[in-house]
């Protein structure tokens, strides 16, 4: 067991490590797929701002960040499928390349809402880069350009990804041990 994991974690998927290789590799390809394009980042908060933070600054200078937040989750650890905008975008779309950064695709309910409510806008173009990627996702018929990881169908926390807001600033991402939520939802 290594002595730095934090109790509450019992399985690393994504060590820091991998989490660089993967946003190094994602950022080679949207560099060449774009070559020099101005480009829009569209991020969802709050669990794409690390991605976001690592990827923008592998991209140079010709991208612009903004951000959207919509709820799809509850209080649980499974898609409600229910999508409401928070925070919608700053910028106007129409015309612009975007490309939606994301933590993690599990169902795709978020992200197939997301991509036809960004679409009807009038953006030129529209694709998706994602750090990781659950099994469930690949059922789903929204195409993801850029993946990360895939990683197992576990309820992960770290890098941006929560749990009742607490673990978002672990630097890797790791399976939370079950019986932190199930004592919460007795608590609930
Ligand atoms: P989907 O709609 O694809 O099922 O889920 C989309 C959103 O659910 C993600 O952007 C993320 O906010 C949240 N989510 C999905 N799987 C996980 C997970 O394993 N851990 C955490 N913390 N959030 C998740
Ligand atoms: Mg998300």
């Amino acid at each position: 067991m290594n002595a730095d994991l934090h109790p509450d974690i019992v399985d690393v998927v994504a060590t820091e490590e991998d989490i660089a290789e993967a946003l190094e590799r994602i950022s080679a390809q949207v560099r060449e797929d774009y070559d020099g394009t101005d480009l829009l980042l569209v991020g969802v908060l709050k669990g794409a701002v690390m991605v976001m933070a690592d990827l923008s600054r592998r991209l140079g200078t010709h991208t612009q960040m903004d951000w959207m937040a919509v709820s799809s989750y509850g209080s649980g650890t499974k898609s409600s499928g229910v999508v409401r905008i928070l925070k919608d975008l700053d910028t106007d779309l129409a015309g612009r390349h975007v490309l939606v950064v994301e933590d993690i695709i599990d169902s795709g309910i978020t992200l197939s809402w997301l991509l036809k409510n960004l679409r009807s806008r009038g953006a030129a173009s529209v694709e998706v880069a994602t750090l990781l990627r659950k099994p469930a996702a690949a059922k789903v018929t929204v195409d993801v350009k850029y993946v990360g990881i895939e990683i197992p169908d576990k309820f992960v926390v770290g890098y941006g990804l929560d749990y009742a807001e607490r673990y978002r600033t672990l630097p890797y991402v790791g399976v939370l041990a079950p019986h932190v939520y199930s004592d919460s939802a007795t608590l609930a």
